[in-house]
């Protein structure tokens, strides 16, 4: 079957016409159809390296017809078509129709089997239809006047009344030309014997369409041929079922199993996507929904006060005994970071501020179930009331904390996990994704999550995510789901498909394999060098906060680590960790790096790093506040202490040390003196091994990035907090995260006066989100970066995609992308990469 490509310079156009069309075919096959059209999901544009892939995603050796909208879509498919094999090239038609009408009549004609001439030619007769309708002939010689064949005399007829609010308008032309486009060696033709008493060709939607059949008119339908009995016994049926049109012709929604054709989730792409990683980042399954909800009302008090007590103490003590398990479990097998959300669990079922008040209404008479419901739910309620994102989901927390002990209470310990079912891959759906959940699903059976609730920064999103289970978080049409429909995602432009055609699934399953195959690739090759065509070799190192998650980066190729977030390495700790303590948990990094390289960052506190040992004076404006570095210069203990363990590790494996948060060159000079400090209060003083570098996360720092490298190895560039400084867009925020975008061609030109300023031999890195976003990573190397830190399961993609470009290819985009005007257009830029 031929291919279908849609060109616009409007994404949600083009992708809302495949619909149309889609909806135009009930049964039998659809053409692939793919859309290169926008920049983005919003920004209008059209681009050659896109239509030239999405060429190459829609041929299948049977030729592709290309629909284009207007001006620059037909330049740059032209231009496709030089980027494209000549072999495929020849295979191709652009098609001069109209973009809708011709996309309907080209798929139900392709829909058929139809070689590419014909769908060409029936593409090119969709206005037809149209033009006849409003009296204007100076369009081409119709369908009609074309036509000039008609059946033999004894040839089996049908008369049937057409019952439809608007008559043989388009969809039901298009599924009645698609019925009789099923059937091989039969000719149909269709009367109208009403209005104009005209007759056309039934296996052309543009004759069809113009014959202007209204509600109420009879047609006759005439066949001869193999299949003549059955097309006409099939076309009464459709006729009878109302050409697949509810009376109302309603929209449909998405709630249905068994829908006969595939539903968009419309809105779904309006929130953000989660971090990502590598991984395959889509998913095809069965729903299956699980119900956590678990209410006190369930709960049979004894009626004694203090059995109430005990059994509250003893659920509680069952949830911690819980929580341990699965912390350890989760640091074995995904990360200490991850790991530390069941230690923050714990710290909440210890914390006298959530007991006390369970116990204090348990005193009063209330049954313990009901007072810790309670509690918990007005502990949740003060944390979504704060007015910071990232804050306000950790109510998601408290409620996950509060289930647990409930289902002590009620019905004697944990959920268990979703198990394996029959009927192939699950699709979990749940309101939330409690981090326990997500711990503890089996991705040998779920093959992805979507949440109704909650935002792309709750744990169980972030853990679940590290373990490599695609997450599509906030999709409220979820909510409809029901148990058995099957679902596809993307979390790569987030959207879903419920009840997919087998044709949508074909192309799904075709997705994921060839991201398998793709992520397969990647890592076969990942302890190969990432070195360009040209030779530049990029190291590229992984960020990571424990020994397991380093040890899996080694795995991974990294080739050492550009980033250890010290304050997440100790995230959960109730007590100052003392040098030795520090230097045990470094150390063991260090064995897991084996060799290569450790960039220590000193403790990053402040704003959305709180540390539970470390008393913070509240701010109006914590971003902006005492973070970082600045934490310590009234009182640099911690901070020495920190520097004394580095030291101490720096003396026996290879070390870099980093200060994050920096805005001025006398913070650099003091950075430099409390190091100084330590290695003389270890005696030993400061290896001359060690490497010493800052963050540049503030524009001032970039800005003088002269000044202060002058003084140091390294710097390393923070996209994430020099985003949200440069754009002034907190980075939690999602009323203005639209702006926050690393890509953003302002946050593009203080990296490359970076990478130009900084002094002779200082090496230049980039450890913030956008080195782990693999076609970003590559810019930034033709920006000037030198090295790059990004996450684990990114190192493969990352250096697989420098290796596919030439240094000089590099330069030349980003000298393209800093004279872009928004992130989307440099995005735009960058589709075409991979
Ligand atoms: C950054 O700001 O880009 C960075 C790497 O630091 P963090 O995300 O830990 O603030
Ligand atoms: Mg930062």
């Amino acid at each position: 079957m031929i291919g279908i490509v849609v060109v616009s310079h409007s994404r949600a156009l083009a992708q809302a016409a495949v619909g149309l069309a889609t909806e135009m075919v009930q049964h039998g096959d659809l053409p692939h159809m793919v859309v290169a059209a926008g920049l983005d999901e919003t920004t209008f544009g059209t681009d050659a390296t896109a239509i030239a892939e999405a060429i190459g995603e829609a041929d299948s050796e049977d030729g592709v017809l290309v629909l284009l909208d207007l001006g620059s879509a037909i330049l740059s498919a032209e231009m496709a078509l030089e980027f494209i094999d000549p072999d495929v090239a020849q295979r191709v038609e652009l098609s001069s129709a109209a973009m809708i009408e011709g996309l309907v009549a080209a798929v139900v004609t392709a829909s058929s089997g139809a070689g590419l001439s014909l769908v060409k030619a029936e593409a090119e007769r969709g206005l037809q239809a149209k033009r006849e309708h409003l009296g204007d002939a100076s369009g081409p010689p119709s369908a009609d006047s074309a036509d000039q064949g008609s059946l033999a005399r004894d040839a089996l007829t049908r008369q049937v009344p057409i019952d439809i609010p608007h008559g043989l308008h388009a969809r039901p032309a298009a599924r009645f030309v698609a019925c009789v486009n099923r059937f091989a060696r039969t000719q149909v033709r269709l009367r109208n014997l009403d209005g104009a008493d005209r007759e056309a060709d039934a296996s052309s939607l543009s004759a069809v369409a113009s014959l202007g059949v209204r509600q109420g008119d009879r047609v006759e339908i005439a066949a001869e041929g193999d299949h003549a009995e059955e097309v006409l016994e099939a076309l009464v049926a459709l006729a009878a079922a109302n050409f697949g049109d509810s009376a109302t012709d309603a929209t449909p929604t998405p709630t249905t199993a068994g829908h006969a054709s595939p539903i968009r989730v419309e809105g779904a792409q309006d929130r953000r996507v989660p971090a990502m990683g590598s991984g395959l980042e889509a998913a095809l399954g069965v729903v299956l929904r699980v119900d956590e909800a678990v209410d006190a009302a369930d709960y049979e008090g004894s009626g004694d006060l203090s059995t109430e007590k005990d059994r509250l103490g003893g659920a509680i003590a069952a949830a911690i005994t819980e929580l341990e398990e699965i912390a350890s479990t989760t640091k074995d097998h995904v990360g200490s970071a991850e790991a530390e959300v069941f230690g923050a669990h714990v710290a909440l079922l210890q914390d006298p501020a959530v007991t006390d008040p369970a116990l204090k209404e348990i005193a009063e008479g209330v049954p313990a179930a009901l007072a810790w419901q309670r509690v918990g739910e007005a502990v949740a309620a003060d944390f979504a009331r704060l007015s910071d994102e990232y804050q306000s989901e950790r109510a998601q927390d408290v409620r996950s904390v509060t289930d647990r002990v409930l289902r002590q209470l009620i019905h004697g310990g944990q959920a268990d996990p979703p198990e394996e079912v029959e009927g192939g891959q699950r699709i979990l759906v749940v309101h939330e994704l409690d981090p326990g959940t997500a711990a503890r699903v089996d991705p040998g059976h779920i093959a992805g999550i979507v949440t109704i609730g909650g935002g792309s920064t709750g744990h169980g999103v972030l853990i679940a995510a590290a373990r490599g289970i695609p997450v599509l978080p906030g999709v409220r049409q979820a909510d409809q789901f029901s148990d058995g429909t099957v679902v596809a995602f993307d979390v790569r432009d987030r959207s879903v498909i419920v009840d997919p055609s087998d044709q949508e699934r074909a192309r799904f399953q075709r997705l994921l394999d060839d991201r398998a195959t793709q992520q397969d690739l990647d890592r076969a090759a990942a302890t190969m060098p990432g070195q360009t065509k040209d030779g530049l070799v990029v190291t590229v190192k992984a960020n990571v906060t424990s020994q397991s998650e380093a040890a899996e980066a080694v795995q991974l190729g990294a080739e050492g680590s550009g980033l250890v977030r010290t304050e997440v390495m100790f995230d959960g700790w109730s007590t100052v960790p003392t040098v030795d303590e520090q230097v045990t948990e470094f150390t063991a990094v260090a064995e897991a790096l084996d060799g290569r390289v450790m960039t220590i960052r000193t403790w990053d506190i402040g704003a959305d790093k709180p540390l539970g040992f470390w008393a913070q004076d509240p701010e109006q404006n914590p971003f902006l506040g005492v973070r970082g570095l600045r934490s310590f210069t009234q009182d640099p203990k911690l901070l020495r202490d920190q520097l004394e363990a580095v030291c101490r590790v720096a003396h026996e494996y290879p070390v870099r040390v980093m200060f994050p948060m920096v805005a001025t060159v006398q913070e650099v000079q003091w950075a430099l003196e409390q190091l100084a400090h330590a290695g003389k209060r270890l005696g030993a003083g400061v290896p001359a091994s060690l490497e010493v570098g800052i963050m540049i996360e503030v524009p001032a720092a970039a800005l003088r990035a002269e000044a202060m490298s002058v003084l140091l190895d390294f710097v390393s560039i923070g996209t994430n907090d020099l985003t949200q400084y440069t754009m002034a867009a907190e980075r939690g925020n999602t009323g203005v995260e639209h702006l926050f975008d690393p890509l953003d061609p302002s946050v593009l030109a203080l990296i490359a006066q970076v990478c130009r300023d900084v002094a002779e031999g200082v090496s230049v890195s980039v450890c913030g989100g956008a080195a782990s976003d693999p076609a970003a990573a590559a810019l930034l190397v033709g920006l000037g970066v030198d090295d790059l830190s990004a996450t684990p399961v990114a190192v493969p993609r990352v250096k697989a995609l420098l290796r596919r470009h030439t240094l000089e290819q590099l330069q030349d985009l980003a000298r393209r992308a800093l004279r872009c005007d928004s992130a989307a257009e440099v995005r735009g830029l960058l589709a075409g990469l991979d």
